[in-house]
């Protein structure tokens, strides 16, 4: 029930209650005219290893999963290019520089928020990042992980979406 099409209610633009679902993706104001589509919003994450080869995966601090594992990264914001999304988030939720990236591969999900589904296309990129001296765990992360194939609870991780760009980066 937290689709837009169970969640909206009123045109946002005039206010009328004839603001109808035209069953696909879109809304259609029948007073005003208003016509809004609901597209995917770009989310990024990153792919970060240690020396030893093991995968950097972040601790949620808040809900939606709050405690389960998730990829460095987050929403791209509002004319922002997917590459500063996720230089600005890697810096903002440990304090590391990324030297390099390189695209990996992209996955739909479905993420829910105050109760209402945000479509997601996250864009995975493997970065490389300027030494470990300065990282610090803030904004929404609580902890950090470094996992193997060999170790990672897959059951643990935040969304489908992570689960199988970490498995396109390990070839699974
Ligand atoms: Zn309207």
């Amino acid at each position: 029930m937290t689709q837009p099409q169970n969640v909206f209610k009123y045109c946002p633009r005039c206010g009328s209650k004839h603001f109808n679902f035209e069953g696909s993706r879109s809304f259609l104001c029948s007073d005003c005219g208003f016509h809004y589509f609901i597209n995917s919003s770009a989310a990024v994450a990153g792919l970060i290893e240690n020396e030893k080869g093991e995968l950097l995966l972040t601790v949620r601090a808040f809900n939606p999963n709050k405690g389960m594992l998730d990829l460095p990264g987050g929403f791209v914001d509002p004319m922002e290019s997917a590459e500063a999304a996720l230089k600005r988030e890697i810096k903002e939720e440990l304090n590391l520089e990324v030297t390099e990236m390189q695209y990996l591969t992209s996955f739909p999900n479905e993420y829910v928020f105050s109760n209402f589904s945000v479509y997601t296309t996250d864009i995975a990129f493997i970065c490389k990042v300027k030494g470990w001296n300065n990282m610090h765990i803030q904004d929404d992360i609580s902890d950090i992980v470094f996992v193997t194939k060999q170790n990672i609870d897959w059951n643990n991780i935040s969304a489908g979406s992570i689960k199988r760009i970490i498995e396109a980066f390990w070839n699974l």
